[in-house]
């Protein structure tokens, strides 16, 4: 029998330098069986999406979206699985990550038009140098977080402009979801 319903390293309230010391503290075993039973809960509630998506998407679009939970890109531009490409990254911030999928999404895979969509109330807002280091200490990494979401988005959509191998022909644009209202407004167009 193993207990680990919530893996010890995943406690919430527990900072991260905290929980390192936990993890490093605890037994090996029931760590790996806690992520076994995770794992096959997360395949016991997969879901079949059918046979028929195209690898290719429909509308030759992607989005770039934060993975915020409130946040679901396909329902929020009417979308359905197959319809649109969706990179996901804390904050809908334009990583170098996001380059890499774009260049291989807009040569490859069909892509035309690149909308990046951020939102009000974002965790990364405000996700500072000084803010990560308060938590993880001194050292800790660029979460690539900002102080303002608009001066971001617009950074990000000029980043993606100025990329030679992003061959976006139909345009590049940047939004903000608004998680109270529900609406999306376009910022750059
Ligand atoms: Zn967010």
């Amino acid at each position: 029998m193993f207990r680990a319903i919530r893996p010890v390293y995943l406690q919430p309230g527990l900072g991260a330098r905290v929980q390192r010391e936990v993890v490093a503290a605890s037994e090996v075993a029931p760590r790996i069986m806690a992520a076994m039973s995770s794992s096959a809960e997360l395949v016991r509630q997969a879901r079949d999406q059918g046979t028929t998506v195209p690898k290719k998407p429909r509308r030759r679009t992607a989005v770039v979206a934060c993975m915020d939970t409130r946040v679901d890109p396909l329902r929020i531009v009417g979308a359905d699985v197959g319809d649109i490409h969706v990179i996901r990254n804390a904050g809908a911030v334009v990583t170098d990550d996001v380059v890499r999928s774009l260049i291989a999404s807009t040569n490859w895979l069909g892509v035309e038009r690149i909308q990046i969509m951020m939102h009000t109330d974002c965790g990364a807002l405000g996700l500072t140098r000084d803010v990560a280091e308060s938590k993880l200490g001194a050292g800790a990494p660029d979460l690539a977080g900002f102080v303002s979401t608009e001066d971001e988005l617009r950074k990000g959509v000029e980043r993606l402009r100025s990329e030679a191998l992003v061959d976006a022909s139909k345009g590049i644009t940047g939004s903000i979801y608004d998680i109270a209202s529900g609406e999306v407004r376009l910022v750059v167009s």
